[in-house]
C-alpha cells in the first residue's frame, strides 16, 4: 500500500521532473515540431529513475500497488505537465489492463514484471478504421494454428487505427476475432508481418505517438492468448472501464486546472479600463468561477468512485463513466474558457492555454466518447429507473435531504431539488416512450450526471467539513469554499434537470399544452428556481478565495445564505 508521505513525494518527483525537463518552451517546441519525446517516456518508466508504470503493477510483480485513489492522483498531475506525454504512460497501463484482468498466472508474472522491471512501453490496439465506438464490429481475425489437434498458435491478420504508442511500443495487446469471439493477444514489436505507420498529424497531443497496425499473417505462439481462453476480450476490456475511463477523467481535470492556473495569475496583471481583470466580475464569473466549480464537481466524482472500487465495490463502469464525462467535458470548457480569459495572447501559440485546448481536446474521443458515456449512464440508470417504479432518484433526494439536515451549507436540499425532478423526467419519458428517441435517450445521460454529482459534491463537502476527507484528497479548497462551490453546482444540475427536461419532453411530444402547469409542479419549479438566491455571492466567495483576496465570511452567514436559498 502506498502511503500518504509517499504519494506526497511521488507526486512532487513528477512536478519537479515536469518543471525541469519539460518547461513551457521545450513543450511548445516539441508541439510545433509534432515530436514525442522518446527519451523523456522511456525515463519517466524506468524503475531506476521516475518509475511511474510501478505505481499501477501489483506488488507481486514488482510494482508499488498503487490504489485507484493513487493512480488518478498522478494522472491529474501528470495531465498538468502534458496530456501527449501523459498519455503515452496511460498507453502502457491500457495496454497491460487486459493482462492485469484476464490473463493466467504466467502470463502476468512474464508481463507485468517486465514492465516493472524494464519498464517495457505498451499499446493498446482495439480502435480499426471501421469499428471505434461500436467494437463489436472489428474485423481482424486471428486464425488457429494447428498441430496434431492441439492449437499451437495465431495468425493475426488486420489493421488497427490511432493506437497512442504505436510506433514506439515494444509490446502490443490486440483485440482480434477468433473463432470463439473477440481475444486480446500479446504481439511483439518487430514480429513478422506486423508494421506500424509514420506517426498522425494531430490536432492536440502532438507529443504523443500515434499510429495505425498493419498485421498480414502475423504469427503469435498460442501462450499469447490472454488467458488462454478465446472469446473473453470484450468481457476483459469492459472489466476496467470504470477504472481506465477514472484516469482519463483526471486527465481532463488535470489539464483543465492547468489551463485555469494560468488565466487566474495573467488575469490578476492584465489590466483593462483601469483595474485588473481578476476584479471584474463579468470576467471571473463566467470565465473562471463556473469552470472550477464543474471541475471540482468532476473531482468528488473521481474521488467518490475511485474510493469505492478501492472498497471492492466492483468495476462501477457507469460512476467511471459519469466522472469522464463531466471531468473531460469541464476540462474542455475550462481550457476554451482560458484562451478568452488571456484574449488575443491565449489565441497565440506562446501562451500554453492554446496547445491545452487542443491536448484536452481529446479526453471527450477516447476511451469512450461523450455520447457513448451519456448513452452508458442512462441505459445503466434506465433499468434501475424502471425496477423500482421509477423511486430511485427520489429514493437517492430522501438520502440527500437527510444530509442537509445534518449539513444545511453544502447545498445538498438542492441537489435533492436535481434527484427529485430528475425522478420526474425520466417517469415522464417512460410514460411516452421517449427513450425510444435516442437524443432523449442521451439527454437523460446528461441530467443523470449533474443530478448525481451534485449529491456526490454536497456528500464531499460534508465530508470535508467532517474532517473525514480521504487523507490523499486533493484539499485546493477548504470546507467552506467547497460548501460554495457545492451550492452553486447544485443550482445548476437543478436548472439543467427540470429546464432542459421540461423543454425536452415537450419538445418530444411527451408532455401537451395543457399538461405543462402540472409537471412544472412536479418538478418543483418555483423552488429550484427560488434556489438560486444566493448564486452571486456564492460566486464572489469562490472567486474571492481563487484570487487570494477571501475576506473570510464567517462560516454562520455563509450557512445562512445557503439556508434562504
Ligand atoms: C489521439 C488518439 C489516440 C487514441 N489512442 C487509442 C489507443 O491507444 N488504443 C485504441 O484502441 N484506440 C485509441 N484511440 C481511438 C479512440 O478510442 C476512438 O477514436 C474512439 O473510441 C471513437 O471511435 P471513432 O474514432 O471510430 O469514432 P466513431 O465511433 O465513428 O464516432 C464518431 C462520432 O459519432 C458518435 N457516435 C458513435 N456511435 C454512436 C452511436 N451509437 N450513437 C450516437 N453517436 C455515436 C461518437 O460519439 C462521435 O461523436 C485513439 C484515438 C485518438 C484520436
Amino acid at each position: 500500500m502506498i502511503t500518504k508521505k509517499t504519494l506526497k513525494l511521488s507526486l512532487k518527483s513528477l512536478r519537479d521532473f515536469g518543471k525541469k525537463r519539460l518547461p513551457d518552451e521545450v513543450l511548445i517546441e516539441l508541439d510545433e515540431r509534432d515530436e514525442c519525446p522518446e527519451d523523456i517516456v522511456h525515463y519517466m518508466c524506468n524503475p531506476d529513475q521516475l518509475g511511474i508504470q510501478l505505481l499501477f503493477i501489483p506488488e507481486e510483480y514488482g510494482g508499488l500497488g498503487g490504489s485507484t485513489f493513487d493512480v488518478y492522483l498522478i494522472c491529474e498531475e501528470m495531465a498538468r505537465i502534458d496530456l501527449g506525454v501523459a498519455t503515452s504512460l496511460f498507453a502502457t497501463f491500457l495496454g497491460s489492463d487486459p493482462i492485469t484482468v484476464g490473463a493466467t498466472p504466467e502470463q502476468k508474472k512474464l508481463w507485468l514484471s517486465r514492465i516493472a522491471n524494464e519498464g517495457v512501453l505498451f499499446a493498446y490496439g482495439a480502435t480499426e478504421p471501421e469499428a471505434g465506438s461500436d467494437l463489436g464490429s472489428l474485423k481482424t481475425t486471428a486464425d488457429r494454428v494447428m498441430q496434431d489437434g492441439k492449437v499451437v498458435g495465431y495468425k493475426i491478420n488486420g489493421s488497427k487505427q490511432w493506437i497512442s504508442n504505436g510506433g514506439i511500443a515494444d509490446l502490443y495487446t490486440v483485440l482480434a476475432n477468433t473463432p470463439s469471439g473477440p481475444s486480446w493477444f500479446v504481439v511483439e514489436k518487430g514480429a513478422k508481418g506486423f508494421t506500424h505507420d509514420k506517426p498522425e498529424n494531430k490536432h492536440g497531443i502532438r507529443l504523443s505517438n500515434t499510429a495505425a497496425l498493419s498485421l498480414v499473417d502475423t504469427y503469435v505462439d498460442a501462450d499469447r492468448l490472454i488467458g488462454g481462453v478465446e472469446g473473453q476480450g470484450l468481457l476483459q476490456a469492459q472489466a476496467v472501464f470504470g477504472y481506465t475511463r477514472l484516469m482519463v477523467a483526471a486527465f481532463g481535470l488535470g489539464a483543465g486546472w492547468s489551463a485555469l492556473d494560468r488565466a487566474i495569475p495573467y488575469s490578476t496583471k492584465r489590466i483593462q479600463a483601469g483595474s485588473p481583470l481578476s476584479e471584474k466580475q463579468g470576467y471571473t464569473h463566467k470565465l473562471i468561477v463556473s469552470n472550477v466549480v464543474r471541475l471540482e464537481a468532476g473531482r468528488a466524482f473521481i474521488e467518490e468512485t475511485a474510493e469505492r472500487i478501492d472498497a471492492g465495490e466492483g468495476s462501477l463502469n457507469t460512476e467511471g463513466a459519469i466522472a469522464k464525462y463531466l471531468s473531460t467535458e469541464a476540462g474542455n470548457s475550462a481550457a476554451e474558457a482560458s484562451i478568452q480569459a488571456l484574449g488575443g495572447y491565449g489565441y497565440t501559440h506562446e501562451y500554453m492555454v492554446e496547445k491545452i485546448k487542443r491536448d484536452v481536446r481529446i479526453t471527450t474521443i477516447y476511451e469512450g466518447t461523450s455520447e457513448i458515456m451519456e448513452m452508458t449512464i442512462s441505459r445503466d440508470r434506465w433499468q434501475l429507473h424502471l425496477k423500482t417504479r421509477g423511486q430511485h432518484y427520489h429514493e437517492r433526494a430522501k438520502q440527500a435531504e437527510l444530509l442537509h439536515a445534518a449539513h444545511p451549507n453544502v447545498g445538498a436540499d438542492v441537489a435533492a431539488l436535481a434527484l427529485h425532478a430528475l425522478a420526474e423526467v425520466m417517469e415522464k419519458a417512460r410514460a411516452g416512450r421517449l427513450t425510444r428517441y435516442q437524443h432523449i435517450l442521451l439527454r437523460i445521460g446528461e441530467w443523470i450526471a449533474y443530478a448525481e454529482a451534485s449529491a456526490t459534491l454536497a456528500r464531499r463537502g460534508a465530508l470535508m467539513a467532517e474532517g473525514r476527507l480521504n487523507e490523499k484528497a486533493n484539499d485546493r479548497f477548504d470546507a467552506t469554499a467547497l460548501a460554495a462551490i457545492s451550492r452553486i453546482f447544485a443550482r445548476e444540475a437543478a436548472m439543467k434537470v427540470a429546464h432542459d427536461g421540461l423543454r425536452w419532453m415537450a419538445g418530444a411530444g411527451g408532455v401537451n399544452d395543457s399538461e405543462i402547469p402540472a409537471f412544472e409542479v412536479a418538478l418543483n419549479l418555483q423552488a429550484i428556481h427560488r434556489a438560486q438566491n444566493g448564486l452571486i455571492a456564492d460566486m464572489d466567495y469562490v472567486a474571492d478565495v481563487l484570487y487570494g483576496r477571501v475576506q473570510k465570511r464567517p462560516a454562520e452567514q455563509l450557512t445562512e445564505v445557503a439556508l434562504h436559498s
